[in-house]
């Protein structure tokens, strides 16, 4: 057996996978959560059971010892499954890193320089490699890269129409994010298909807490709705996607919001939060069907939106094999799904409520039969890209 530890470490939280990457299984997983605060919370999946456990986690090294401590109790032992590697997420990687990379000195300060461009994760990812080094010394750790799908996208596509000499001075471009699960999706969604990856076009749309589009052709990210950072695009949660810039001058000079307070708003206080006061679609959908107008509100513009971009790709792709929906809310929200299309039969996108409406965790068409496009739930497995990324460097 070969495992692989995938690690995804975020600026409060440690989620961790082992993976036996033989079989492709999952031996354990588990999420540290608040660190940095005084009261945390460990929970380990084991071979056999949960576990969860009230735990101060001051800092990342703490939560990688929480998480050594919780393999030594509840198992597997590590001793008698050890990691031939360690795959790290790290939402940034700039237009140098397109491929996973082993992390060296260079690749770690790389890592942080890039923090510029994404203040929210590279910091707390780079935490994670360090204190993960820490624990494992003898053994290669590898960096794989959200924004490395994305570095197919034509210059047409990751340029922004601004002064040309200042973009290129300071790096302002399009990237794209969630590269990991657009890859892994699409491809999942060729092989449900049955078709060669290199003959499909197809949208993928992962709506989950962050959301993003992706149109991929034979398997190359050629659009993306994110952008420099990843709060381009669609409605999300707490971000709220596409706005005019001039809002941000105008409520500056209107307010006196200053940069801080505006990225703050933008960020963290905007998208379904910002409209109705819930983050989560599913309390979004309860008070919209309690009557509540400001989720109805919030719901209808998140969809209106995702239509908009599903038009707009197809167009940039010219044909449409497949649109497929992944992520919590793509993968769990017919409402969503069935908003979203709705009135896209022109298009050749055709769903079957009824297909629709049946839940399961395993990928499905819910168009129907004669639908010329087909609409695909494809779970993502963002931590199996990662184990597969990375042993794709190691071996
Ligand atoms: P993710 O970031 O992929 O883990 O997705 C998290 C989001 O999925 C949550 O914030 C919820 O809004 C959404 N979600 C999970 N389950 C459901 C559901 N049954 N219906 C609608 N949204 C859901």
């Amino acid at each position: 057996m070969s495992t692989i530890l995938v690690i995804n470490s975020g600026s409060s939280s440690l989620k961790y996978q082992l993976i036996d990457v033989e079989v492709e299984e999952v031996l354990a997983s588990g999420l540290v959560e608040r660190i940095g605060e005084t009261t945390g919370t460990a929970t380990h999946h084991g071979p056999a059971e949960s576990h969860d456990r009230d735990l101060a986690v001051a800092d990342h090294a703490a939560a990688f010892a929480a998480m050594r401590d919780a393999f030594d109790e509840h198992g597997p032992s590590l001793a008698e499954h050890p990691p031939i590697a360690i795959g790290h997420r790290v939402v940034h990687g700039g237009v140098r890193y397109i491929e996973p990379t082993i992390v060296t000195d260079v690749v770690k300060s790389d890592i942080a320089d890039l923090a510029e461009l994404a203040p929210l994760h590279n910091p707390a990812n780079l935490e994670g490699i360090i204190a993960a080094e820490g624990l494992f010394a003898d053994i290669p750790h590898v960096a794989v890269f959200d924004t490395a799908f994305h570095q197919t996208l034509p210059p047409a596509a990751f340029t922004y129409a601004i002064d040309a000499e200042l973009a290129e001075r300071q790096h302002v471009r399009r990237f794209g994010f969630h590269g990991t699960s657009h890859r892994f999706v699409s491809r999942a969604a060729a092989e449900f298909l049955g078709r060669p990856l290199g003959e499909v076009k197809q949208i993928v749309l992962h709506l989950g807490n962050g959301a993003s589009a992706c149109a991929v052709d034979g398997g190359r990210s050629i659009e993306t709705s994110m952008g420099m950072t990843p709060l381009e695009g669609l409605v999300m949660g707490t971000r709220s996607g596409d706005i005019d810039p001039a809002v941000l001058f105008y409520l500056h000079r209107k307010t006196g919001m200053d940069f801080g307070e505006l990225e703050d708003l933008l960020n963290r206080r905007s998208g379904l939060v910002g409209l109705s006061g819930h983050n989560d679609m599913r309390d979004v959908h309860d008070a919209a069907a309690s009557g509540d107008h400001a989720a109805q509100l919030a719901f209808d513009v998140y969809v209106h939106r995702l239509t908009y971009y599903i038009g707009g790709y197809f167009a940039q792709l010219g044909r449409l094999d497949a649109l497929v929906f992944t992520a919590g809310v793509g993968e769990n929200s017919p409402e969503v799904r069935a908003r979203a299309v709705e009135g896209l039969g022109g298009l050749g996108i055709r769903l079957d409520l009824a297909r629709n409406a049946a839940q399961s965790h395993l990928p499905r068409r819910i168009s129907t039969d004669d639908s010329p496009v087909a609409v695909l739930v494809v779970p993502t497995n963002e931590e199996l890209e990662i184990a597969r990324q990375t042993l794709s460097v190691v071996r």
